[in-house]
């Protein structure tokens, strides 16, 4: 039980308070310190953003520098990302690697719809993200016209380094800034009808 001091007594010759309550204190402020509150919601994007497996889709010369990430060199799994997935359905990141011809449009959108929710797009390189040099007819003048993307990721090719860069600032929107993927804010704005 605390001690209360008599009035007008100076605080430096005030009695201590029971050590008995003293230590009940500091174990309260140390339970505090090692407590970890969360949510459900937050709890996931954190594990998720730590195992994030991409679907096998590769498109032109980029792929091969997306290929080269999951070697022992560049080492993709110290990010928990090495899971390329052969199907659709067990990935939730799709990785555009290269150019998108307006022939292969069609089959990128389906291999997207196929993914379950929830799923992120990076798009890989110049040609991904706009066209690239590729200025022509044949070719898609930005993916982001036939899935929406997340993550853009720069150069001609980009190293496997500028790729495992946008995996971590992908991790970062759906772990600590709790993002939402691309595809809800686009279906949100839609009226929760994306086409
Ligand atoms: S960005 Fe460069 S490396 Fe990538 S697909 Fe286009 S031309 Fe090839």
């Amino acid at each position: 039980m605390a001690l209360i001091p008599p009035p007008g007594a100076p605080s430096g010759r005030a009695p201590r308070t029971d050590p008995s309550i003293d230590r009940d204190l500091r174990e309260e402020e140390a339970f505090e310190k090692s407590l970890l509150l969360t949510t459900v919601d937050k709890a996931l994007s954190w594990a998720r953003s730590s195992s994030i497996w991409p679907a096998t889709f590769g498109l032109a010369c980029c792929a091969i520098e997306m290929m080269h990430t999951a070697t022992p060199r560049y080492d993709i799994a110290r990010f928990g990302a090495e899971v390329f997935r052969a199907s659709p359905r067990q990935a939730d990141l799709l990785i555009v690697s290269g150019r998108v011809s307006q022939k292969m449009a069609p089959v990128l959108r389906r291999v997207y719809d196929q993914m379950l929710e929830p799923k992120w797009v990076i798009s890989m390189g110049a040609c991904a993200s706009t066209g690239g040099v590729f200025n022509n007819y044949a070719l898609v003048q930005g993916v982001d016209k036939v899935v929406p993307v997340d993550v853009y990721v720069p150069g001609c090719p980009p190293r496997p380094e500028g790729l495992i860069e946008g995996i971590l600032v992908l991790q970062d929107k759906i772990g600590a800034k709790g993002v939402k993927p691309a595809s809800d804010v686009r279906a949100e704005a839609a009226g929760g009808d994306e086409a």
